[in-house]
């Protein structure tokens, strides 16, 4: 079976090793990477994030600094902040945890960060560019989906890529990554008519819907390759991925497992491109 598996650990530790090599040239050149994150409240699930991205650049040499505003923060103040960030020149990466209290605009938030400082890749500028193949910040989970696939040696050129989900962060970038490397890609979503018979046409299923077990064996071609982007609690509180585990494994040549898998790949991103923002200092 783990010879299935493409493992978020081995990945990211290897983006890791390298992010931490890249620190190291940055600093005796006179470098020192930052990020800062923005919190606003105290939302559980927020927290932990933020967490594990203050852990990660700790382990990689990155300096980051956690600005925590209350809930009640207007529009306005959370504005000015991003403002100070985006003229500080020792900050390299500025990220804005979502989800933010319903007073505030979350595009309008987003987009005032400096497209230079955008290591989460979700600036209008960003996705433009990441559209049109241009240079950018590209999103961290859908980076971490390709990277998986690249890391396992799987070449996208002419495959069917179907992508279950067409939400901004996840299922619309991830499709354009996948086209960008030649695959031919169909999105489905909630209104798609009979997804297994699209699924069962594809070559790799990369999945990002938020359901426990929507994706099962007899949806999938035999040898088929699924990413399962997906983070739910399952009716025994485990964390489990949008694939039903169990069911594809025997059909799958790989699959990405829950926890373990494309989680760790989007940590690992945010340090990539707060690397790929400082290095930019040195142009
Ligand atoms: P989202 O914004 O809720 O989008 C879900 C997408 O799934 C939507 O496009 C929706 O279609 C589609 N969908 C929902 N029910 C469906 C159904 N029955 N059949 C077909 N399509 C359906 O979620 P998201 O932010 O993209 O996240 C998706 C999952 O990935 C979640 O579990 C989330 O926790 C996880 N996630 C993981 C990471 C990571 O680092 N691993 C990062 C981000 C998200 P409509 O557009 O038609 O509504």
């Amino acid at each position: 079976m783990d010879s299935k598996l493409i493992s978020g650990k081995e990945v990211s530790a290897q983006i890791k090793a390298q992010v931490k090599e890249e620190v190291i040239s940055l600093n005796n050149q006179g470098i020192y990477p930052k990020l800062s994150v923005i919190i606003v409240g105290e939302n559980p699930a927020s927290l932990t994030y933020v967490k594990g991205k203050h852990k990660d650049c700790a382990e990689c040499g990155i300096i980051s600094e956690n600005i925590a505003m209350p809930e009640t923060v207007s529009q306005g103040e959370l504005l000015a902040e991003i403002e100070r960030l985006n003229n500080d020149d020792s900050v390299h990466g500025i990220l804005v945890q979502l989800p933010l209290p319903k007073h505030i605009d979350e595009y309008a938030v987003i987009n005032a960060i400096s497209a230079a400082k955008d290591v989460d890749g979700f600036t209008a500028v960003n996705v433009g560019n990441m559209n049109i193949g241009k240079d950018c910040f590209t999103p961290c989970t859908p980076q971490g989906c390709i990277d998986m696939l690249d890391y396992a040696g799987i070449d996208m050129t002419g495959k069917d890529v179907v992508v279950i989900g067409r939400s901004n962060i996840v299922g619309k970038p991830v499709a354009v990554l996948a086209l960008q490397r030649s695959a031919t890609v169909t999105i489905c979503h909630s209104k798609t008519k009979n997804i297994a018979e699209k699924t069962r046409m594809a070559d790799i299923v990369i999945v990002a819907v938020g359901r426990a077990g929507f994706l099962t064996g007899d949806m999938l071609k035999p040898g088929a390759v699924v990413i399962d982007v997906g983070i739910n609690r399952n009716s025994e509180g485990k964390l489990c991925g949008d694939a039903d585990f169990d069911s594809c494994i025997d059909v799958v040549s790989k699959i990405t497992p829950v926890p373990g898998g494309v989680g760790l790949m989007t940590r690992a991103n945010l340090l990539k491109n707060t690397i790929k923002s400082a290095k930019n200092c040195l142009k």
